[in-house]
């Protein structure tokens, strides 16, 4: 049993889709371990995309992730990180296969929907940058 730390992004909190990004959580069998709303400040940002800071298009990351409130998420299962994963799709949504997260709800390389962990050490990390053991259940 393995856990992974989601986010839902501001253009899809402001879409209207957190239901519809939950119910597919929920049908693909996640427990949900964690949840709760924030707005993620500049200094969080900075925190959370260390690895990318450095990059051409961390300003225009931080711009989209601080515009408005996203979802945090702790989710529990077999496979977790993997299967979190696959149900975002790729990255980008023009090339996220049909019926992913990102497909959907993505509208482009940025504003792309979801985050997911990408690996157990990151998902560990994740988890606990946003969830005190008080705020898990
Ligand atoms: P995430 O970490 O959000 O789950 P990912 O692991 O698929 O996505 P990363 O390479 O970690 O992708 O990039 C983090 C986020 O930065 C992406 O989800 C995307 O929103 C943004 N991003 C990455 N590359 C670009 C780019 N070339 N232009 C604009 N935004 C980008
Ligand atoms: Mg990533």
């Amino acid at each position: 049993i393995e856990q992974t730390f989601g986010i839902i992004k501001p253009n899809a909190v402001q879409d209207g889709n957190i239901g519809n990004i939950l119910s597919a959580i929920e049908k693909a069998g996640f427990t949900l371990r964690g949840m709760r709303m924030a707005r993620l400040t500049p200094e969080l940002c900075r925190g959370f995309y260390a690895e990318h800071v450095h990059k051409g298009f961390y300003p225009e990351l931080e711009a989209f992730m601080t515009e408005g409130p996203v979802v945090l998420l702790c989710l529990e299962g077999e496979n977790a990180i993997l299967r979190w994963r696959e149900l975002m799709g790729a990255t980008d949504p023009a090339k996220a296969a049909e019926g992913t997260l990102r497909k959907l709800y993505g509208q482009n390389m940025g504003r792309n929907a979801t985050h997911g962990s990408d690996s157990p050490d990151s998902a560990a990390r994740e988890v606990s940058y946003f969830f005190s053991a008080f705020d898990r259940i």
